[in-house]
């Protein structure tokens, strides 16, 4: 079978771009398992976005990511909290292809194994990143910025690239509204603050439709007006994709976790605790490792 039907962008590929996708897919073993899926869904048939089990990574010898097993249900927003080191970010590192586990099941749905998968292919696959530092094109206007992340992405500006205007204008438009920056939309990045910079950034990746996103640490450097507007933002983003979130600021967590989203502790490269943003805030491990006394 040909493994090209599980991307994003099946109408849409120079087979010559992507020669090493065809293996890669092929050896994943995705065709067996016999489920029917449309070209570029990802199987969430079970309720089940990111499937994490037993993954670890050693760095020369030392295990940043211990046997860590995590879900995250489709449509969750997930909150990841635990002390520096604790492989939060190795973890980011493993689910979008940059670092190969030793071992261990990173799956995106049922059926995307993303350890047979390079980096671009787990980005068109849905999993958009966002990193501490905003990158954004600061010579260019928001507007412009927004149009370029879109135009990155092949398939759907392929898809629109005979009626892109309206409907690529539609879609910008309704970008800047959730990342409120319709009053902004003709100044350049650069003279953004950092608060809308970080929330240009989102903009950016939501342009490429991701079905998770994964934020590392979105609200450093933030002041705490910012920090609240974002965390506004990320809850009006549910529904649209699943996301994982990497976050020390408390308040930030709460504002994102609320009374019943389940929030996930990490320590030492494996889950320390996992329930409630109040229930893990009780638990002694937390409070030795994490929390402090
Ligand atoms: P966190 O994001 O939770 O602060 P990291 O995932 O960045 O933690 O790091 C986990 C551990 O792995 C740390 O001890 C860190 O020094 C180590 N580590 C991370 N990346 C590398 C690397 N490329 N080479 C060696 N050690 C690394
Ligand atoms: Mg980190």
């Amino acid at each position: 079978m040909n493994g090209h039907i599980l991307l994003n962008d099946p109408l849409n590929h120079n087979p010559f771009d992507d020669a090493l996708k065809d293996d890669e897919l092929a050896l994943s073993g995705v065709a067996d398992l016999g489920h029917v899926v449309e070209p570029g869904a990802i199987d969430i048939s079970h309720g089940t976005i990111l499937y994490l089990e037993d993954v670890t990574v050693s760095f020369d010898g030392f295990r940043a990511l211990n046997k860590l097993s995590l879900v995250i249900d489709a449509g969750e927003l997930r909150c990841v909290i635990g002390p520096n080191g604790a492989g939060k970010t190795t973890m980011m590192d493993v689910i979008t292809g940059k670092t190969a586990p030793d071992s261990g099941k990173v799956f995106l749905g049922q059926t995307l194994d993303l350890t047979r998968m390079n980096e671009p292919a787990i980005a068109r696959a849905g999993i958009g990143r966002k990193f501490q530092k905003p990158t954004v094109f600061e010579q260019h206007p928001v507007w412009e910025n927004l149009e370029l992340a879109m135009k990155a992405d092949k398939g759907w500006f392929a898809t629109l690239r005979a009626r892109l205007g309206r409907e690529a204008q539609a879609k910008i438009e309704e970008t800047l509204e959730v990342i409120r920056l319709e009053s902004d939309a003709r100044r350049l990045a650069g003279e953004l603050s950092h608060g809308q910079k970080q929330r240009l950034e989102i903009g950016m990746l939501l342009m490429q439709k991701p079905q998770l996103l994964l934020l590392d640490e979105p609200a450093a450097g933030m002041t705490d007006d910012e920090t609240m507007e974002l965390a506004t933002l990320l809850n009006r983003l549910r529904g649209t994709c699943s996301m994982m979130v990497v976050e020390h600021d408390m308040e930030f967590v709460a504002a994102l976790a609320g009374e019943t989203g389940r929030v996930t502790v990490m320590a030492e490269g494996s889950v320390l605790a996992h329930g409630t943003l109040e229930d893990v805030k009780r638990e002694e491990a937390v409070i030795e490792s994490y929390l402090g006394r």
